[in-house]
């Protein structure tokens, strides 16, 4: 298997032109670096130029938010939403409530969301969206006056069958329902123009537990496929959110032995096995910090932020059969990658969206280190938000069996794909290169198609 750094002339107009997007130009690499075969053999692409087509969004939308706190302060923030593709059907993609939101990290992931979305087999074009907002310490009031001051805006740019949000870090359920009651008053319309709903008002069953179920489903795949299994098999996660928590719990329902969860502060290493229901509380209904988990469970061990070595993520030391990073970008570098090695971790599955770093990802190949890149093993939780869309649609809902049964048909039928699509151009199994050129090559044929727009 072999990563081979792009040095494409598209990538070096934009890191000319965004020198200050590090993610988006790290985004953008990762895929170049899988594409240059297919360039090779598919003159087309070049001829229509589709690889500076593809990374200029087809719309950006930054505007304000000013909304009121507790104390009667007049707030101001700045908020996002990148449509980036719409090749193969409505723009698709989270939202994100962060104080460290900017273009770049809305770009990144807006660009990411194409070929994941692609990638589901599903009509799902891709963008992303966001505000550089922080829920950290926010009363339920403010969240709810800022989620209305938001969509304020973003109504006029979004629809069910023009673009439909989701949650991602910082939105979730609560957010979800602020957002939509807003959307709703605005339009007068009850439409399925955001997904991740309550279950009472058109929300789907498994789609809180999508994305975490997903990845372990696709991180299953890969290993069924070299006669491997989890059965007793230490894991490490790292998140204490949406995607580490369904994580957790569906390593626990296969018999594997997740060991570790982190959160902004800190991180829990529990040898026993995470303790699954302590975390839900903590996280889901408290939501307080980590360090709570250790009334839960005193035996386990909490070690702070503060305390971890420079430049490195604790987490990645523990020795463990298989890594989910789980929390967000660049939690993953070289020198964890090779801690990992070391203690003979065979597996890296991204939960997050590119939680691990060029030069990490580029060790794992050569070392044939198992990888699940993000857009392949975290795409479960869209294909379920595609999911939501299809039932508001229909008017109906189907049972929770039902849509984790098509849940996991949807994550192998994206490992036989970026398989398959791997073995056509000689990399055996580099899942990564595979669903790069996957994705890619259905919205690039998509917009030859559809002509130059
Ligand atoms: P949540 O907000 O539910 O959870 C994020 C978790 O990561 C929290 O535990 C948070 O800590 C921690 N975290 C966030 N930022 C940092 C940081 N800079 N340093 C350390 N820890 C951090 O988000 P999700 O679980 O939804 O998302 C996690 C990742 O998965 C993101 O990369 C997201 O883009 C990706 N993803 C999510 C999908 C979804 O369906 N939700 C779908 C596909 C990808 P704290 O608890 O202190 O806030």
């Amino acid at each position: 298997m072999s990563f081979k750094p792009s040095h494409n002339k598209t990538l070096s107009a934009i890191s000319a032109k965004f020198p200050e997007q590090a993610e988006f130009n790290q985004a953008v690499s990762e895929v170049f670096s899988s594409l240059e075969p297919l360039l090779k053999k598919e003159p087309k692409y070049e001829k229509y130029n589709i690889l500076e087509r593809i990374t200029n969004p087809e719309r950006q939308i930054i505007f304000r938010v000013t909304w009121v706190d507790d104390n009667g302060v007049i707030r101001t923030n700045t908020g996002y939403r990148v449509q980036f593709s719409s090749a193969i059907g409505p723009y698709k993609g989270g939202l994100r409530f962060h104080p460290s939101v900017n273009l770049s990290i809305v770009k990144f992931l807006g660009f990411e969301q194409i070929f994941k979305n692609s990638l589901t087999g599903l009509a799902i074009g891709g963008g992303k969206g966001g505000s550089d907002f922080d829920p950290k310490g926010k009363s339920d009031g403010e969240i709810m006056r800022f989620c209305q001051a938001f969509m304020n805006e973003l109504f006029k740019h979004i629809g069910a069958t023009k673009d439909v949000p989701a949650g991602d870090i910082g939105v979730g359920g609560r957010e979800i329902g602020f957002l939509y009651g807003k959307y709703k008053q605005l339009t007068n319309l009850y439409e399925g123009v955001l997904t991740g709903k309550g279950l009472n008002w058109g929300g789907s069953l498994a789609r809180t537990e999508a994305t975490g179920y997903g990845s372990v489903y696709f991180a299953q795949n890969i290993l069924e496929k070299y006669r491997l299994g989890f059965e007793g098999k230490v894991c490490t996660v790292s998140g204490a959110g949406n995607v580490a928590i369904y994580t957790i719990e569906k390593l626990l329902h296969i018999g594997a032995l997740p060991v570790t969860c982190s959160d902004s502060f800190g991180m829990i290493y529990d040898e026993n096995g995470i303790d699954v229901h302590a975390l839900k509380e903590i996280k889901e209904v408290k939501k307080t910090s980590l360090k709570e988990y250790l009334k839960y469970r005193p035996q386990a061990v909490y070690t702070p932020l503060s305390e971890y070595p420079k430049g490195r993520n604790l987490i990645w030391s523990i020795p463990c059969f298989a890594a989910f990073p789980s929390a967000t970008q660049n939690e993953l570098n070289l020198e964890d990658i090779k801690e990992l090695h070391k203690n003979g971790c065979k597996l890296v599955n991204e939960g997050a969206n590119m939680p691990s770093t060029l030069d990490a990802i580029a060790y794992m190949l050569e070392n044939k280190i198992f990888f699940g890149p993000a857009k392949a093993a975290n795409a479960g939780g869209v294909a379920t938000s595609q999911l939501e869309m299809s039932q508001n649609a229909g008017m109906t809902s189907w049972s929770f069996a039902e849509v984790d049964s098509k849940l996991k048909g949807i994550m192998k039928h994206i490992f036989d794909l970026s398989y398959e699509t791997s073995r056509e151009f000689d990399d055996d199994g580099n899942i990564m290169l595979g669903a790069n050129i996957a994705g890619f090559r259905k919205v690039a044929d998509s917009m030859i198609e559809q002509g130059i727009l």
